[in-house]
């Protein structure tokens, strides 16, 4: 073997090699020959097919309009974008695409600073992955901006959220945009117990910027079975307090707004106004029948969850969108089925699944990503492992989300037998 230097220096005198560059095209020659391969569209026209040009009150990638996609690096996209844009950088546009685009028959129009790197990319979206309809906009971002056309200058985050939710921004179906509302979303957590110690948790671990916590408990010796906001040095302490002292060692930056309290008729509309999703945990059906009134009447949705023993129920009742509580269940059920009347055994592990997967599909809600829970009931069987999912559907005849919310008077809402009455029957 000749050294490498010798080797190096053979070669390239080697007369019988022929120099491969010079038979490539210059990179202007090259952006030419993609650009003959791909649709270009002029700023105007992308903005009618986008609707961001006024003429409709839906944003870009809503119903029949085009779908813009950026495909910028992370910190131009972060200085400004065309609104609704979704971002998929170039570097990571085969690994994310599906996620922001699954419909590979829908229109795309992709940009960037100037055109040519959404051209190389509506190539690749065309030619690897086929995509039918993809548009690369001409003159990029630059000239959308010449033309007097809006853009977006979103709110960043901090370098230190940055770096907690980094494994959120790599998702584009959360990203800077999703973070960002979960930072401004307010979430009301009905009890601090079996199912409100995970959500409440993984919700403040996740960026929910306001945690709101209903529960006039204290902590018990026996709670901490399956409460795991809670600790055994803080028994005897309010729940809404050894919550709030978990959910700040986890995220200084949660808000947590207490209320030492048992939800009520009387305090019902003022603690829950303002929210803008209800986590219900509670454990009784005079204050299910009492939340479900009140949330329809202020139009705020509810993801409920209930267990006992090994079996776990899950739904959301979003108003006026699907069945409320009172479509699924128009009256209680006998006393003597009733769980909440008196201490049921619970398998302790169950009230986590069930929280988180409370906590998924607040998420869900809050970043606007995926299928939520509506219209149908999910059961958990943790003994058989298995899942099964019911069909619920609104019923025309509803006594409460059949009417208009204004006409829900205080008066009416969780109209239910007497509690105690109603367990003293159950003996
Ligand atoms: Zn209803």
């Amino acid at each position: 073997m000749p050294s490498p230097a010798l080797y190096f220096l053979k070669r390239k005198v080697d007369p019988n090699s022929r120099s491969y560059a010079a038979d490539m095209p210059s990179a202007a020659e090259y952006m030419r020959r993609v650009k003959e391969k791909v649709r270009e569209v002029d700023p105007k026209d992308a903005r009618d097919a986008t609707g961001l040009n006024g003429a409709s009150a839906n944003g870009a990638g809503s119903g029949d309009h085009a779908r813009l996609i950026d495909v910028r690096e992370q910190q131009e996209f972060e200085e400004s974008h065309i609104p609704g844009a979704a971002h998929v950088p170039r570097g990571y546009l085969e690994s994310r695409i599906e996620g922001a685009a699954p419909d590979r028959s829908e229109h795309l129009i992709l940009y960037c600073a100037s055109g040519n790197r959404s051209a190389l990319a509506a190539r690749t979206l065309q030619e690897e992955l086929g995509y039918e309809n993809v548009e690369s906009l001409t003159g990029g971002i630059t000239l959308w901006k010449d033309r007097g056309y809006d853009v977006e200058v979103p709110r960043a985050l901090t370098a230190e959220q940055r770096s907690r939710y980094s494994r959120h921004l790599l998702l584009p179906e959360v990203g800077i945009e999703g973070q960002l509302k979960l930072l401004d979303a307010k979430v009301l957590l009905l009890g601090a117990g079996g199912l409100g110690s995970p959500t409440a948790l993984y919700l403040a671990a996740a960026g929910v910027g306001t945690l709101g916590i209903v529960d006039d408990d204290e902590v018990d010796v026996s709670n901490l079975q399956r409460q795991v906001i809670h600790t055994t040095d803080r028994v005897g302490e309010p729940k809404v307090d050894s919550a709030e002292t978990s959910i700040h060692a986890i995220n200084p930056e949660v808000e947590v707004v207490k209320y030492n309290a048992r939800l009520d008729a009387s305090n019902i509309m003022e603690i829950i106004e303002g929210y803008d999703i209800i986590v219900d945990g509670v454990d009784n059906f005079p204050t299910r029948y009492l939340l479900n009134d009140a949330t329809v009447r202020l139009q705020i949705p509810v993801v409920s969850a209930s267990i006992l023993g090994f079996d776990g129920q899950l739904a959301i009742f979003k108003p006026y969108d699907g069945p409320c509580y009172r479509c699924l269940y128009p009256s209680p059920p006998p006393a003597e089925l009733a769980p909440s009347c008196g201490a049921n055994g619970v398998l302790g592990v169950l009230p986590g699944t069930m929280g988180l997967l409370q906590a998924t599909e607040v998420i869900k809600l809050i970043v606007g990503s995926g299928d939520p829970l509506v219209g149908r009931l999910l059961l958990y069987d943790a003994l058989a492992a298995s899942f099964t999912e019911l069909k619920v559907r609104r019923d025309p005849e509803c006594p409460i989300c059949s009417r208009d919310p204004e006409s829900i008077s205080e008066e009416e809402m969780g109209v239910f037998p007497d509690y105690e009455a109603f367990c003293a029957a159950a003996g």
